[in-house]
């Protein structure tokens, strides 16, 4: 059967719910912020070149700035003599012109002088050779020709003026923030950060800190959630613990209004007290309900009021795996990101694991290069609340619905958890 986006109650597959999960949102406004806070952020609009990087040309190496043609015959036995008629030191203009049978000693970074073409490395002169300084008002040996254009830095050959530098859609890494800084900029446009709330729900959550009476365990989600979601470039906000009641429940989506997501975690099984589906059902829309996906069956996509809302599970894999493969993308587009897919390698499985029940399975493993590839070892025990094996894993080995089982050896893609962030 086709699901429906209007029958709520349907079991869908992995790649049909992130489909209708990323239909509900598009890249924020834009905003500016500061350089220095634009780690993470995507560029909301494209950046074009207003002047030349570097603005002037200059020495790529320690030497003697020359005339390219003076240098043509030049060679260890039989050495050039120019004249050092100047010194030019990175950070200042230098304005004396390089004259045939003339040279400048000029260091990394200063701009060349008019009329020379090439820098001749001291390596190739009578300095590399351990003899002495040669300063203005000296002559210089010189050992080897250059062509023209050799040791120089052009003018634009790091960026041209014009030139669309950086296009939107791009993440805003160390190395923008650093292109960015050459073209004079102070601050970045960027799509506003997603404020994403995080609702845990259960009877038997305890905060760290407090006192763990009978029946109870610690409330891991929401650390581990409001953790996933800044790491992925969210502001998570937090919503703290709605107790089993229909009544708290919806006192606590009441402050999911205005925000761009909300995850709740727990509540959307098929339990007794499993309330978030039906109040989701009742108070809002629930666009779906259950995925083919494990761990993790039972996951609500939905609308409280105007905020989209994952009904992630409660078992804390459970809810980490349906983070990465719903709510992850779904930041990633509010961000404005051009490409919102987990990286993906292809590793050889070590271990075998079966996958009944037509599912897409997403087994925790340690990812390592080998010459032979990349080997993916199981990280240890499977189960969905044994969270201590995802600490151990860095990638997801995704075992396809109709594959029954991963022999040992076998190829399969992984999903890299810890790559393409920040
Ligand atoms: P539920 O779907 O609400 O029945 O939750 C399934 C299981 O996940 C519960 O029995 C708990 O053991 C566990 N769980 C639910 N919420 C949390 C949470 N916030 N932190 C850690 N474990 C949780
Ligand atoms: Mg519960």
């Amino acid at each position: 059967m086709t699901p429906s986006p209007h029958h709520p109650i349907t079991l869908i597959g992995v790649d049909e719910a992130r489909r209708r999960v990323l239909a509900a949102f598009s890249p924020l406004p834009m905003t500016q912020v500061p350089l220095a806070e634009a780690l993470g952020y995507v560029l909301a609009i494209d950046v074009i070149a207003g002047a030349n990087v570097p603005a002037f040309a200059n020495a790529a190496m320690d030497g003697f700035a020359v005339r390219a043609a003076d240098t043509a015959l030049a060679t260890r036995g039989h050495p050039t003599t120019l004249r050092v008629i100047a010194e030019a030191a990175a950070g200042y203009a230098n304005e004396t012109p390089v004259m045939p049978g003339t040279a400048v000693r000029i260091m990394t970074g200063a701009p060349i002088p008019p009329g020379a073409d090439a820098v001749v490395r001291f390596e190739e002169t009578e300095e590399g050779d351990g003899g002495t300084s040669c300063l203005a008002g000296e002559t210089v040996q010189i050992y080897a020709s250059v062509h023209p254009g050799e040791n120089v830095r052009p003018i634009g050959e790091d960026v041209t003026v014009g030139e669309t530098v950086l296009v939107r859609g791009t993440r805003v890494r160390p190395a923008e923030i650093g292109v960015l800084t050459t073209l004079n900029r102070t601050r970045a446009t960027v799509h506003r950060r997603p404020r994403v709330g995080v609702l845990a729900t259960g009877d038997e959550l305890v905060d760290a800190g407090e006192p763990l009476g009978p029946g109870q365990l610690r409330n891991s989600n929401a650390p581990m959630i409001a953790a996933m979601i800044r790491r992925c470039g969210g502001e998570p906000v937090a919503l703290g613990t709605a107790r089993d009641t229909a009544s708290d429940l919806r006192a606590r989506l009441a402050g999911a209004a205005g925000l761009d997501l909300l995850l709740t975690t727990g509540g959307v099984s098929v339990g007794d007290y499993d309330l978030v589906k039906q109040v989701l059902q009742a108070e809002g829309r629930i666009e779906f309900w259950e995925v083919r996906i494990k761990p993790g069956k039972p996951l609500a996509f939905g609308w409280i009021g105007e905020t989209p809302t994952l009904g992630l599970p409660g078992n804390p894999v459970a809810a980490a795996v349906a983070f990465e493969q719903f709510a992850r993308p779904a930041i990633r587009v509010m961000l404005g990101d051009r490409s919102v897919a987990i990286p993906t390698v292809t590793a050889r499985l070590e271990g075998r694991v079966e996958n009944r029940g037509g599912r897409r399975h997403y087994v925790r493993v340690a990812v390592e290069a080998s010459p032979e590839g990349y080997v993916a070892r199981i990280a240890g025990r499977q189960g969905s609340g044994v969270l201590s094996t995802l600490a151990k894993s860095n990638g997801l080995l995704v075992i396809s619905e109709n594959l029954h089982v991963a022999e040992n050896g076998t190829l399969l893609p992984v999903q890299m958890l810890d790559w393409d962030l920040g």
